[in-house]
């Protein structure tokens, strides 16, 4: 079992209680640690590097005659700078616009964007009381519409009826116009995976973009695919432009750290996290509790 990086610091730091303040030198071995605890966590090197120079910049002339000793101060620096990299609070999903509010959603096959799209509107409709309508652009896999029509049945969310033969925008427009005649608060739009990132798949995502007029566009990412996941994130807020990230499986073995990555390059929030296959496995993302899993 590896010591958490907590008691890692305390180890390292605790042992110079008294000697007046930290120095550069005193702080280098620590610093080690919260980089190859970074790491482990599957953060971005760049952003591995950026962090650790500002806990450097804050950890160096930390008093060590209080009497909190110096490696629970840093303990603490290393946490209040996580939290505030990753966001300081949870950010809810934006309603605030005229009916019916459009939500996007992007992403690569499989990260677990048609289960999260259900998993919105059941929130939205139960918790929110938001009057919903899910559609599926998904044209390329017929199993896909298939299988949010499921999903909305088994949620108890409306989805928009199939016609075969209609281009995503078509799709999206006739959603975007069902929501408004029936009614709706909000319209989601769970537009087509790839298994990898191409042109083709930013193109279309962009050309519902234009049509649909999203009022968030909220990229669903795999949590365990780390570092592809930072490179998604950059692409499609770069062709794109997202307004959130969703982060899924994070009740698998990850230890969070593509939530700061992503944060970090792309500036835009994370969300809300998956933590399970089921469809109320979706929870607020809490900066604190990110980094609580970080420190370990
Ligand atoms: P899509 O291709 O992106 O639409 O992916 P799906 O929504 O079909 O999800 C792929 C698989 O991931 C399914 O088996 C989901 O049940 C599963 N899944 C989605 N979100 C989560 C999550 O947060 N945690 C876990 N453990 N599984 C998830």
């Amino acid at each position: 079992m590896f010591d958490s990086l907590s008691d890692r610091l305390s180890g390292i730091l605790d042992g110079l209680t008294g000697r007046g303040a930290l120095s550069e030198q005193d702080v280098q071995a620590a610093l080690r640690e919260v980089r190859r605890a970074l790491i482990e966590a599957d953060v971005a090197l760049p952003v591995v590097r950026s962090f650790t120079e500002s806990v450097r910049e804050k950890a160096v002339g930390v008093s060590t005659l209080k009497a909190i000793k110096p490696g629970q101060q840093v303990v603490k620096i290393v946490h209040d700078e996580l939290v505030e990299m990753l966001g300081s609070d949870a950010e809810p999903i934006d309603l605030n616009a005229a009916a019916p509010v459009v939500i996007m959603m992007v992403g690569l096959q499989g990260s677990g964007k048609t289960t999260t799209t259900g998993k919105i509107g059941l929130r939205l409709q139960k918790r929110q009381n938001q009057k919903v309508l899910m559609a599926s652009l998904d044209t390329r896999r017929p199993a896909a519409q298939e299988q949010l029509r499921q999903i909305g049945e088994q949620v108890d969310v409306a989805t928009l009826p199939v016609i075969a033969g209609q281009t995503p925008v078509q799709i999206a427009e006739r959603a975007v116009q069902a929501g408004r005649l029936g009614g709706y608060d909000v319209v989601i739009l769970d537009t087509a995976g790839r298994t990898s990132i191409d042109a083709e798949l930013m193109a279309e995502a962009a050309d519902i973009k234009r049509s649909a007029n999203p009022h968030e566009v909220l990229l669903v990412a795999d949590s365990l695919t780390g570092q592809d996941a930072v490179t998604l994130a950059e692409n499609f807020e770069e062709t794109v432009g997202v307004t959130g990230i969703v982060l899924t499986r994070m009740d698998g073995d990850g230890r969070g750290g593509a939530a700061l990555s992503m944060r970090s390059v792309t500036g835009k929030p994370v969300k809300l996290i998956g933590t399970g296959e089921k469809m109320d496995a979706l929870e607020d993302f809490h900066p604190s509790r990110i980094a609580d899993r970080i420190l370990g």
